[in-house]
């Protein structure tokens, strides 16, 4: 429970309504999508920059740890309160202030939710392309925060690849500005990319000024099914080999095409090992053109049927199945967890075969998901974590996976963050040096290291 005194000045910033200490309350922001729970002391929803601000500087006085959030919708429990004090959530910060179509560019606030800013400048013939499988619920701070990917990185980037700059606010109170309006900016260091991927961990986002892409104008989605995990798991790197670029390029295993009939009823192929699911996108005389051309590399690989999408419809309705792929597995038993360990798109049928290998050996469930055109596995681990046993074997199993990934030049993690799920790995990917780098930043940012401590860097180390 937080000083009353503290309580107090916070119900004088933001309204006592907006200020949540309730056991109720408190149990609802004690987790996110990640398998641990930590409670905070209160929950504060701030709706201006002035407010957060406001705010900070009573957390400084006091020395409070605060802990941002948006949905609470990340992998890695990045939002959660490990030491305890405020969580500030910006669900509450949810304005779209202003679409600009001539210089092509929307300001949100960090809390507005992906797929709400898609929509709005759809209806501008403008796109946002970062599409992570949690969009409908994500809010833009939290996409900026762990530079969130998606569905759309293999041809579009990421989060990081669409700001133009930020408004955040330092764990002292000031607030500032990174970046600019322009496409191109090189005045300076690039701190708009510094916070972008820092999980929270540097600064509060207040504002955000990201790029937007005309819509393209036509769309395809291709179901490749293959008998051999195998031959779309090669499909992938030879149609990125053979310079192709479609806007998507998922693959799912046969667990996660089961999890998905039993769940939606969308007619796929349960006798399958693997389906990819592909979209192009582009101009309509282009699509048509790279649409058949997919296909036919993927039969020449070893797809037994090719099914073409013919409306936005079947486009959505095919999408829609994707991003429930994450839900209709996990209803399979009490615990899923994500992994996210990502390589060298070459690497991608090694890779997979490696997951299964390490899954049988370790007697763990796992079911295979992918970004695979960035080669950026998603195995979701089936597990009960009120099993010690097993979860031991869980996180044998993720540690292999984990140095597979980094035997063959990938990473920890494509999108998902450290946060505590993967912080012990950390020193398997990064040099002290570079560890001590990111120290030395966080001290510069936060030195009272009251902004999510407990987090994936600690200060004081
Ligand atoms: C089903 C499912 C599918 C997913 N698919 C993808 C995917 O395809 N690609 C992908 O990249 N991720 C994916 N994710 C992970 C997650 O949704 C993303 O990381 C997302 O960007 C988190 O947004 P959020 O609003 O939920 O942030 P939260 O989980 O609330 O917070 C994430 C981090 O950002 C910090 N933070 C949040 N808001 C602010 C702010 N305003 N200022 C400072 N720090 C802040 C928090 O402290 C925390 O460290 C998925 C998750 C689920 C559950």
């Amino acid at each position: 429970m937080l000083n009353p005194e503290v309580l107090e000045k916070l119900g004088s910033i933001v309204g006592k309504e907006r200020v949540k200490t309730s056991k109720e309350d408190l149990l609802t922001y004690a987790y996110d999508a990640y398998v641990m729970e930590y409670l905070p002391e209160a929950v504060v929803f701030p709706k201006s920059t002035q407010e957060v601000s406001q705010i900070m500087k009573v957390a400084s006085a006091y020395k409070i740890p605060v802990t941002p959030r948006g949905a609470g919708s990340g992998l890695g429990g990045g939002s959660l309160a490990k030491r305890g004090g405020i969580i500030l959530c910006f669900t509450m910060m949810n304005r779209i202030l202003e679409v600009n179509t001539a210089n092509r560019y929307v300001v949100v606030e960090p809390g507005v939710v992906i797929s709400e800013l898609q929509k709005e400048v759809e209806k501008m013939n403008l796109f946002y392309p970062p599409d992570p499988g949690s969009a409908n619920v994500a809010t833009m701070g939290g996409a900026v925060q762990m530079n969130a990917g998606g569905m759309r990185g293999v041809k579009y980037g990421v989060t990081r690849d669409y700001l133009l700059g930020l408004e955040i606010v330092l764990p002292s109170g000031e607030a500032m500005n990174t970046g600019s309006l322009t496409a191109k900016d090189v005045t300076g260091y690039d701190l708009t990319r510094l916070i972008c991927g820092s999980e929270g961990t540097l600064a509060l986002v207040t504002k955000i000024i990201a790029r937007l892409l005309p819509k393209p104008k036509a769309r395809r989605t291709l179901q490749a099914i293959y008998n051999r995990i195998d031959d779309a798991g090669n499909t992938v790197a030879r149609i990125i080999e053979a310079g192709i670029i479609p806007a998507t390029l998922e693959l799912m295993d046969k667990m996660i095409i089961k999890a998905l009939e039993d769940f939606a009823k969308l007619g796929l192929p349960l006798d399958a090992e693997a389906v990819l699911l592909i979209d192009v996108d582009g101009d309509l005389e282009t699509v048509e053109k790279q649409a058949a051309l997919v296909a036919d590399f993927c039969k020449k690989q070893g797809a037994r049927d090719v099914r073409v999408s013919n409306s936005e419809k079947d486009n959505e309705q095919l999408w829609m199945a994707r991003r429930g792929a994450f839900g209709a597995v996990a209803r399979m038993r009490p615990t899923c967890v994500i992994e996210d360990a990502t390589v060298p798109v070459s690497y991608l049928t090694a890779a997979i075969k490696k997951v299964i290998e390490i899954s049988e050996r370790n007697r763990v469930q796992i079911a295979v998901l992918a970004h695979a055109g960035d080669g950026n596995l998603h195995p979701l681990i089936l597990c009960d974590q009120r099993d010690a046993e097993e979860m031991e074997r869980v996180e044998k199993a993720m540690g292999e996976i984990v140095d597979y990934a980094l035997s063959v030049g990938g990473t920890l993690s494509g999108e998902h963050g450290i946060g505590i799920a993967k912080a012990k790995y950390l020193p398997r990917q990064l040099s002290g040096t570079a560890l001590e780098m990111m120290r030395a930043i966080k001290k510069t940012f936060d030195p009272l290291g009251i902004l999510n401590p407990g987090s994936f860097l600690e200060y004081p180390a």
